[in-house]
């Protein structure tokens, strides 16, 4: 009798938070692909609409809910639609975030933009993993051990990151929480790494990709010759929600190119 395939993702359930665009569509769709049921947070709901008839025409049982990470209860709300649509959650994709826009010194940086730039980016991956890691611990004492953490950090994480220091570290913060998640929930089957993308092109970095400075400075770097798209997240996503990845946690998983060993 043939088995399934251990990257087959039926049964299991997965939150992508920002998954109506970029960088988390691409996830999205890859674990759609792989038969996982997809749940995609997000505020934007005509976005959301048209991404969950992306994934249902991949033949995936997927649906939206509207959710604003950086609001606890909109967050909390969303994990108990997901729960009640789909019975559960194995897997949290934390991946919502900006980008801060375009580069200030640190002299000239507002406080303002510093706390907009935390709240999404480190208080809305702590309400989206808090409310997972609850559902998956229950989950556990039920003898239903598996439990991913995804977090979506980045390579201005690895490097000096001038001017736009408060993105990079929340990028840090995230690769941290990461490894501390990793520690205290293993004994419940979870598992809990951070994935690294480079320069990827969405709508967050449109701007920056139509300087020709900028490309002129990054592709040379870039060993690969191209910048990275949504779809070169498919299949990182689908290792890591599988029970494949079982083993591999605390990791950051640097997805680039080779950018960042150039
Ligand atoms: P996009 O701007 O294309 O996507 C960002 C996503 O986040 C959107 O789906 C947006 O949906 C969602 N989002 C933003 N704020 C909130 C919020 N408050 N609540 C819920 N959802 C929110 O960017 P990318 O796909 O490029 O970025 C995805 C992740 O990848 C980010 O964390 C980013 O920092 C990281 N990254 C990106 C790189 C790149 O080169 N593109 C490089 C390294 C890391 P909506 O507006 O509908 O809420």
């Amino acid at each position: 009798m043939r088995t399934s395939h251990p990257l087959d993702l039926s049964g299991k359930v997965a939150v992508v938070t920002g998954g109506n665009g970029g960088i988390g569509l691409g996830i999205a769709r890859g674990l759609a692909q792989a038969g996982c049921q997809v749940a995609i947070w997000a505020r934007n709901t005509t976005k959301s609409k048209a991404a969950v008839a992306q994934l249902q025409g991949l033949g995936a049982d997927a649906a939206a809910f509207q959710c604003d990470v950086t609001a606890r209860g909109s967050v909390q709300a969303a994990a108990a639609a997901t729960v009640a649509q789909f019975g559960g959650i194995d897997g949290m994709f934390a991946n919502a975030g900006i980008g801060g826009g375009g580069r200030v010194s640190f002299l000239e940086r507002q406080p303002e933009d510093w706390a907009e730039m935390i709240n999404v980016n480190l208080y809305g991956a702590f309400h989206a993993c808090q409310a997972a890691l609850a559902q998956m611990k229950l989950q556990a004492e039920t003898g239903r051990r598996s439990g991913r953490i995804v977090l979506t950090s980045s390579i201005a994480d690895h490097f000096g990151t001038a001017a736009n220091e408060h993105y990079a570290l929340t990028k840090a913060g995230l690769s941290s929480l990461a490894r501390s998640i990793s520690v205290e929930f293993a004994r419940y089957g979870v598992t809990a790494n951070a994935l690294v993308p480079g320069y990827t092109e969405t709508e967050m970095t449109t701007g920056l990709f139509e300087s020709e400075k900028f490309t002129k400075a990054v592709m040379p770097r870039t060993p690969a010759r191209r910048f990275g798209t949504p779809e070169d997240f498919a299949g990182i996503a689908i290792y890591l929600m599988s029970d494949l990845s079982a083993y591999h946690t605390g990791d950051s998983l640097v997805i680039d190119g080779g950018y960042s060993v150039n």
